[in-house]
């Protein structure tokens, strides 16, 4: 390992998050400490916690924790649950297998819908699916559906309104639990539009913020719920959070200096407006499937309708092992893509389109992508470049745009 290495250029982090930090947030999280109990805390807290709950798009409160995503998926199940609890759980891909351990670690008792193999590591959850199983749980044992909105490992997004729907045509009461830590701020995701009662989300993606802090985004119907959940929880507590939270405060040291990152990153997303960031996500998504079409390769995710605006994954032809072409770019284009992670282990490469990217940024990155499969011996169709430089260049932003109302 060089960490002292320094190559002429910058490097090229297209991994699905954490991606490249904008100057201006990395200057705003470079600005002194300040005491976190002083008055000025107190105006930067209450405005980052109103700021989070207009990109979760939800009135309720908005819970931030010094921690990565991890400990936010801990947080949404030691607060609702109590030992033993049965949670209805989705194999969507390594991040929904992880929850689902977590949740056998912590005394929870998983059931886990899943497809044989890694079926359902190339499809979005199964709404219908989830509405039969709530049907059958006719003496309510579920008390919580946990689902992965943007299934980081696969390039797969879900209908999380979909599920809402299943779950009250089933008439259950189960709580609906949604992990967009890759999702928020680069996917759809509308927490009281579509009735998800815990959602959890990461600094690390849309956000552009280095990782080390994690949401979870609260209904009224999960604090109710939060009252009686009898898994142990001290760090974790949303009481004394929301507390605290309400004159813009933390019951113990929060992270000062990432949520001056955070009040940053709030102002540049809001001021784009949270339709057009959601749509450069959607068009650049576009741009990368039309690369991997062209050459000639499978992208993980079978479903259309579930592509991710977030990455994409890249299925290597039989034989290639993605590992060492992803290896090959990285030495010779100091270019970084996304592992393949658990069952897609050495089967895909992940290529992330997030954050803070533009067209020429995806350019070289597929241009970097192009070369390596070529000298790891991968016979391509045609160009990739040359599909994604037409597609990028007869579709402007200004198409994939939707008019912000000011
Ligand atoms: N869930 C999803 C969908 C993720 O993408 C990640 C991380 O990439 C996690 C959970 C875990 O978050 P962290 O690695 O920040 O703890």
């Amino acid at each position: 390992m060089q960490l002292n290495r320094h190559p002429a250029g910058r490097h090229f982090l297209q991994i699905p998050g954490p991606g490249p930090v904008p100057d201006r947030i990395l200057r705003a999280i470079s600005l002194p400490t300040i005491d976190h109990r002083g008055p000025e805390f107190g105006a930067l807290g209450l405005k980052v916690l109103d700021g989070i709950r207009q990109i979760f798009q939800t009135r309720h409160p908005v819970v931030i924790y010094p921690a990565s995503g991890t400990g936010a998926w801990e947080a949404a199940l030691v607060n609702t649950l109590s030992p033993g609890d049965a949670v209805l759980m989705v194999e969507t891909g390594h991040f929904a297998t992880l929850w689902k351990k977590m949740a056998e670690r912590l005394g929870l008792a998983p059931e886990f819908l899943g497809l044989p193999g890694t079926e359902g590591w190339r499809r979005g959850v199964d709404a219908d699916s989830i509405g039969q199983r709530l049907r059958a749980d006719s003496g309510h044992r579920i008390q919580a559906v946990c689902v992965v909105h943007n299934e980081t490992s696969t390039g797969v997004t879900s209908d999380i309104a979909a599920v809402r729907r299943a779950i009250d045509a089933a008439k259950h009461p189960a709580l609906l639990m949604v992990d967009t830590i890759s999702g928020l701020a680069s996917a759809d995701y509308r927490h009281d539009e579509w009735g998800v009662d815990v959602g959890i989300g990461g600094s690390q993606k849309g956000l552009m913020l280095p990782p080390g802090i994690s949401f979870n985004a609260l209904s009224p119907k999960a604090l109710e719920a939060s009252r009686s959940a009898a898994l142990p929880k001290s760090f974790w507590a949303w009481d004394e959070m929301v507390e605290s939270n309400r004159s813009g405060y933390w019951p113990y040291t929060p992270n000062t200096n990432l949520l001056y990152g955070l009040s940053e990153s709030l102002d540049m997303l809001l001021a784009e407006g949270l339709p057009n960031v959601l749509a450069r996500h959607r068009r650049w998504g576009e741009g990368v499937r039309a690369a991997v079409r062209a050459w000639g390769l499978e992208i993980q995710c079978a479903e259309p309708a579930c592509y991710s605006p977030v990455l994409t994954g890249v299925v290597m032809p039989d034989g290639v092992d993605a590992d060492r072409v992803r290896r090959i770019i990285h030495e010779r284009f100091d270019l970084s893509l996304g592992t393949g992670l658990g069952k897609l282990k050495g089967r895909m490469f992940r290529i992330g389109h997030l954050g803070d990217s533009n067209d020429l940024t995806l350019l070289a990155t597929l241009a970097g992508c192009e070369m390596g499969l070529k000298l790891a011996g991968v016979t391509l169709a045609g160009s990739g470049v040359q599909a994604a430089m037409d597609f990028f260049a007869s579709r402007e932003q200004a198409d994939a745009d939707v008019k912000v109302e000011s």
